[in-house]
């Protein structure tokens, strides 16, 4: 296993690591008490290459790789979580379109992403229907021409700034093989999207529900074969947690930086409190967690550069980032006392941004029972 990076990879990582620092880091306050990113920082994020890091170059993409993607991620992370989550969503959409997608679609639909045109959004979940999209109630329904979609989509980020969104219906019976996707551009008659979540953390990106009331599509909206949803979802996740894996690292990052910049500064009992052994077992036991995450992300990337198998690894670097990364932010804020828990100092926000990569695309628990379905088949 040798997944030292190349030159590209270490430059996408270096403009990555540069935007953040310059662009995001000063900003992610505000974009976390606003509620919002500003546009202009997410075009500059495309103008970069950086919606379309692994995605082929003859659509704008910067065809660098899976371990560029991953370490581009983390350094995005580290200046603002609510950005990273955005890119990563992008990312994932432009990456299943060109794995996916018919030729004219995706002319029509990479271009606008990999640009800054527009966001990509990934529509599975439902109220109901979470942690097993196979529940799923919206539907598609041909007639004539056209798709006639009826439904509702919850908790799909970003989806007000989206105008290339793959979204997912039952076409048939309700097994996996019943499940179809679609394309879904621009803003037919029919789409509403009523507002967004009050959430935690990542208050800057949006988080949105989909109403469709007799939204008609036309025929060449179908995404991959009538019935092959259920498949393009779970090899889009599978993807999808090596770039949630990495927002977590550097979140997680972000936070050991801080917390040892204000260890080395903070002073009880007449000393740095960077001297208490307690203090240092934790700078410890955080820069301990990340290393074997940041092993375990870029075993699960490597593989995928090297069009190997790798959704169990995938999994487990999903599982191991995302509660490492929590363990790393808790024991920053701790790291902090009472100065953690104020608004004040970046860690409080961290703790929140970081929550819910535990949750979004495959719960922690959703994770174990990949892995252990891969070894106990
Ligand atoms: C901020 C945010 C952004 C999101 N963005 C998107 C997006 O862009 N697109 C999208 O489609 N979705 C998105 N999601 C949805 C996300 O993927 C789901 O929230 C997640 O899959 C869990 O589904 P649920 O919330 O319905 O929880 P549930 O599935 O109801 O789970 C509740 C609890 O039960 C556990 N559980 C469920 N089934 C099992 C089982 N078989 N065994 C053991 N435990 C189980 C879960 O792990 C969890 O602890 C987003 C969610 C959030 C919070």
């Amino acid at each position: 296993m040798d997944f030292g990076l190349d030159e590209t990879s270490r430059l996408v990582r270096e403009t990555a690591e540069a935007f953040s620092k310059r662009r995001l880091a000063p900003i992610a306050k505000s974009i976390d008490e606003d509620g919002a990113i500003p546009g202009e920082v997410l075009k500059e994020l495309a103008d970069l290459g950086l919606m379309g890091v692994n995605v082929p170059e003859e659509y704008g993409g910067a065809a660098a790789g899976v371990l560029a993607y991953s370490q581009a991620m983390m350094q995005i992370a580290g200046g603002c979580a609510s950005t990273a989550v955005t890119m990563a969503v992008t990312n994932m959409v432009g990456e299943v379109i060109a794995a996916f997608g018919t030729d004219a679609q995706k002319a029509r639909t990479i271009p606008r992403l990999t640009s800054g045109e527009t966001l990509g959004a990934f529509a599975l979940s439902e109220v109901d229907a979470g942690s097993d999209p196979g529940g799923m109630r919206t539907t598609a329904v041909r007639d004539g021409d056209e798709w006639v979609l009826n439904g509702t989509k919850q908790w799909i980020s970003h989806a007000d700034g989206s105008e290339v969104m793959i979204v997912w219906a039952r076409t048939g019976d309700t097994s996996s093989k019943g499940l179809s996707c679609f394309l879904l551009e621009g803003r037919p008659p029919g789409l509403s999207i009523p507002g967004h979540e009050d959430k935690m953390g990542l208050r800057g990106s949006h988080t949105c529900s989909l109403v469709f009331e007799d939204m008609r599509l036309p025929s060449d909206a179908l995404f991959g074969e009538l019935g092959g949803g259920f498949k393009i979802a779970m090899m889009a996740l599978d993807g999808g947690r090596i770039g949630i894996a990495s927002q977590s690292i550097g979140i997680g990052r972000a936070a050991q930086a801080a917390a040892v910049a204000y260890s080395k500064d903070r002073k009880q009992f007449g000393e740095a409190i960077a001297a208490f052994q307690a203090i240092q077992w934790m700078i410890a036991d955080n820069e301990t967690d990340l290393a074997a995450a940041e092993v375990l992300v870029g075993r699960a990337a490597w593989l995928k550069e090297k069009g190997e198998r790798f959704s169990q690894e995938a999994s487990m670097a999903k599982v191991y980032a995302t509660e490492a990364a929590w363990r790393v932010c808790n024991r920053a804020v701790q790291v902090h006392g009472g100065y953690g828990y104020t608004r004040e100092f970046a860690v409080e926000r961290h703790l929140r941004d970081v929550r819910v990569t535990q949750i979004y695309e495959g719960t922690s628990e959703v994770q174990r029972i990949v892995i252990s379905r891969a070894l106990l088949k």
